[in-house]
């Protein structure tokens, strides 16, 4: 469970893409389907809310996620900080091209590292790293964004 002081921010619900992980029933949620481009094929995404609601996540309300308790593992496990961290190392180029990439209203969007730069401190990236490390192994290594991340960033 990430640790993240949100105190109230809601942004990365509001813009990120939420998949559902293999062990993890599309029963339970409000999804849609849709291209997981880090898997590399089709997934089941939570709806988003129609701009005339505001937008974000179907479960996103006034106070926050209203299914904080079952929420994806995703959810649970993401740290704006650690994606934050890991920008910051990228040269402006590549920064440029993951935004524009996955556009400004997603995790690399300015709203979303806004939030994770005022919450920088005491934020331990080595751990956050072997941490993600564990993560990985359910990564597909060969997905398309696999791909792109070796041959442009790594
Ligand atoms: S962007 Fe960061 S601080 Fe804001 S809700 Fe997401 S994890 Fe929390
Ligand atoms: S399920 Fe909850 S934590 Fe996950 S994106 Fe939606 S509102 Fe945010």
């Amino acid at each position: 469970m990430s640790d993240v002081p949100c105190a109230g921010c809601t942004a990365c619900c509001k813009h990120d893409d939420v998949f559902l992980r293999p062990d993890e029933n599309p029963r339970d949620y409000r999804v849609e389907r849709a291209f997981d481009s880090m898997r590399g094929e089709m997934g089941w995404r939570l709806q988003h809310k129609p701009p005339r609601e505001g937008g974000g996540c179907t479960y996103l309300g006034d106070g926050g996620c209203t299914i904080h308790d079952r929420a994806p593992a995703v959810c649970k496990q993401f740290d704006c900080r650690f994606v934050f961290a890991m920008l910051e190392e990228l040269p402006r180029p590549m920064r440029r091209r993951l935004t524009h990439l996955y556009g400004s209203k997603s995790i690399y969007g300015h709203e979303v590292r806004a939030a994770a730069k005022a919450r920088m401190d005491g934020f331990d990236f080595e751990a956050a790293s072997a941490q993600m490390a564990e993560e990985i192994g359910a990564v597909d290594l060969d997905s398309p964004l696999s791909h792109f991340v070796r041959s442009n960033i790594l």
